[in-house]
């Protein structure tokens, strides 16, 4: 007989509610759940194929463990893996200090795995060296928040996309990144044609379809942009004097910095005409409301910080900020990154929206966890823990639900790093990533329609992720095998102490994480599965005692600082650490492709998912082809100072002269070489520590 369960779609930070047609042991069907506020029932193209990406074949099924690098792995029981990883980690902690392990997470995981994950690094190992695939993804809208508003906190709501009167995107092909909230923009500015929407992207893409006005700025010249439109926002007189008396600081400093972006320097630096300039001051600088909504092209940057912080400088001096259809919105890359900020998944964090390094967070950690102390050393961010790895100083690593073997910059060093590493540990689903060639234990892991917890999306709702079938073979939840292992290793670490991981299952993880929530600008400690089944998806904060969440934020002007005013920040635009030169003539500019998932573990199980793009291209203006004498199809060679990759060109209108874009998604096992990160750079953010991603300067020759 078919069943039903309410569940939320794995892919993106849209967060949309999903219905699972199953019939206990398989998954039949997907359709969009008409009852869950985020999507209302709709579904893009990767969110209707779930049900068919369930490939057994691609699957983690049974742990497989190696106990030397040059052999294959062999199938070995639960036991002897976890006891054999634990002895491992163990032997490594006491030998060399907590320091010398390291986890990689994801921001694919649930919030009670992230949470069980961060307990074990700081409050069992005694490490900061935790890390997740979110600082490549949002880890400089996290910077952004926090030193401008106080609080790592998206203050809007998806209404506020329908609502405004004037949005800009800035760095996100949404129409691809995000559909269900591009087909809610896209319904009401059909329904609201004075609606006006300024894109902001190097390409033309999809997204400018719906534009009033398109910006097709030089790649990484944001600042400059924000700054300029600010300049003019000053001398129109469009700036609300009385919100920036009221409620903000530092607006003085951040006046005599922009004096400088005239028009005529701002439309030299960012490429794009003067009058254009003026067009968006005016939209945004008129606007009864406004609403800014970026993604990574703002921060897989090395001024991604500055570039968020920027943009809501624009925002805080017009006042267009907690109130509807105002404020700037920051799409969530991932289905549950903001769940991993949430539970302290970056090493810098910790959970709550406290920081590693503050003091008297710590104590708050540690108390709550009933430990003597959190660990004092900074944590390693994904590129500087990989460093450390290929440096030989992390002896034990462990990789759970992400692919840094595709996804990080610089692939040919992650491949060396990840080749010498003397243990490594991959946690995960799909036994074909490019990741899981490296591991020495292959720990299989339950999946989307497998697995129980909750995630967090953009808007800051809070859903229940509910299983639907038994996970294939031996796999695991997260949770349980991070629990397991804690155990195992408590009684090394902690002999004769009652267990921290006593849980038996995610709510227990949801119920004692979301105390530490309590008081916090998050506050959901009035949450609890049960609750979340009763109401519905919620938005924090949602503290004891409420009846609903809270759709949005800063409505009475105050703002989570010490002294309750938010900050103007005052920093010069910085090129890109690329130029393109000689040797070097071309910008490549990565992206997305409408439907595919990032590395395609999923999503390239699927072959109805290759229908729009078959293959990895490079796209290139049909003028560069031209003076290139190269024609559609023909093969090249792609190089940037990293290294090489061979594919075939195509012509594409949306790419500006002097640049290419490839998609971000395809891997060694698509392509010959190491996928197309190995062309992009590890060069990152001061504060973020966000890599630039998004720009690289290459050359291509016909091979
Ligand atoms: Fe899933 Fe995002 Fe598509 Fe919604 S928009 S169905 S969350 S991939």
């Amino acid at each position: 007989m078919t069943k039903t369960t309410a569940s939320t779609c794995c892919y993106c930070g849209v967060g949309c509610g999903v219905l699972i047609e199953h019939d206990n042991e398989r998954i039949l069907g997907v359709s969009g759940d008409p009852q869950h506020p985020a999507n209302l029932g709709r579904l893009c193209s990767k969110g209707s194929t779930l049900h068919q990406t369930g490939d057994l074949a691609a699957r983690a099924l049974f742990p497989e463990l190696r106990l030397g690098k040059g052999l294959a792995r062999s199938r070995t029981d639960w036991e002897t893996a976890m006891g054999h990883a634990a002895q491992v980690f163990g032997q490594a902690i006491a030998e060399h200090g907590p320091d010398s392990v390291a986890f990689y997470i994801s921001g694919q995981l649930l919030t009670e795995d992230y949470y069980a994950f961060n307990k074990l690094a700081r409050a069992l190992v005694g490490t900061n060296n935790i890390d997740s695939n979110s600082r490549l993804c949002m880890s400089s809208a996290v910077v952004g928040y926090k030193r401008s508003l106080g609080a790592d906190a998206p203050p809007c709501s998806y209404e506020d996309i329908e609502t405004s009167d004037c949005l800009l995107i800035a760095g996100s092909n949404m129409a691809f990144a995000h559909p269900v909230l591009f087909r809610r923009l896209e319904a009401a500015k059909a329904a609201n044609p004075d609606k006006r929407i300024i894109v902001v992207d190097p390409r033309r893409t999809d997204t400018c379809e719906i534009a009033d006005l398109h910006l097709a700025v030089q790649p990484g010249t944001d600042v400059a942009l924000f700054h300029g439109i600010l300049h003019i926002l000053l001398w129109e007189g469009w700036v609300d004097r009385r919100f920036i008396d009221a409620h903000t600081e530092g607006f003085d400093q951040l006046k005599s910095l922009v004096r400088d972006y005239t028009p005529a320097l701002v439309s030299e630096l960012c490429g794009i005409r003067v009058q254009d300039l003026m067009e968006a001051a005016r939209m945004i600088g008129s606007a009864p409301s406004f609403l800014s909504l970026w993604c990574m092209g703002l921060n897989q940057s090395s001024s991604g910080s500055a570039k968020n912080s920027a943009l809501i400088n624009l925002h805080l001096a017009t006042g267009q900020i907690g109130k509807p259809g105002s404020g700037p919105f920051s799409l969530t890359g991932q289905p549950n990154a903001m769940g991993g900020r949430e539970t302290g998944s970056l090493a810098n964090l910790l959970p709550g929206h406290r920081d590693a390094a503050n003091a008297e967070h710590q104590g708050e950690v540690a108390a709550y966890w009933g430990v003597e102390r959190m660990p004092l050393n900074p944590g390693l961010s994904a590129i500087e823990l990989f460093e450390a790895v290929r440096a030989g100083k992390i002896k034990a690593l462990w990789i759970a639900c992400t692919n840094p073997a595709q996804s990080l910059p610089n692939q040919a060093l992650v491949h060396e790093a990840l080749a010498g590493c003397p243990f490594v540990v991959v946690q995960e689903a799909f036994a074909t990533t490019e990741t899981c060639a490296y591991a020495d234990l292959l720990l299989p892991a339950a999946s989307w329609g497998e697995k129980e917890g909750t995630v967090t999306n953009s808007e800051r709702r809070v859903s229940h992720v509910r299983p639907a079938v038994p996970a294939p073979g031996e796999a695991r939840p997260d949770w349980a095998i991070v629990c397991d292992l804690a155990q195992r290793l408590e009684k090394q670490l902690r002999p004769g102490q009652p267990s921290l991981f006593a849980f038996a299952n995610p709510a227990e993880l949801f119920d004692e994480y979301k105390g530490l929530t309590a008081g916090r600008d998050l506050d959901y400690s009035g949450l609890s599965h049960a609750l979340i089944d009763e109401l519905g998806p919620q938005q924090w904060p949602f503290p004891s005692g409420a009846e609903r969440g809270t759709e949005r934020l800063y409505t009475d002007g105050r703002f989570p600082t010490p002294d309750g005013r938010a900050r103007f920040i005052a920093e010069q635009f910085q090129p890109p650490k690329e130029k393109r030169e000689a040797r070097f003539p071309l910008l490549l500019n990565t992206g997305r492709l409408r439907d595919q998932w990032h590395g395609m573990s999923r999503t390239g199980t699927a072959a109805q998912l290759f229908g729009h793009v078959e293959q990895a291209l490079i796209s290139l203006h049909p003028d560069e082809l031209r003076s290139r004498k190269l024609s559609e199809g023909q093969l090249v060679r792609v190089k940037s100072r990293r290294g090489s990759l061979v594919l075939p060109v195509q012509a594409d209108e949306q790419v500006r002269p002097g640049q290419a874009f490839m998609p971000m998604h395809w891997g060694n096992r698509f392509l010959k070489g190491l996928g197309i990160n190995v062309l992009t750079q590890p060069e990152f953010d001061p504060l973020s520590k966000q890599p630039e991603l998004k720009q690289a300067a290459i050359n291509l020759q016909p091979v």
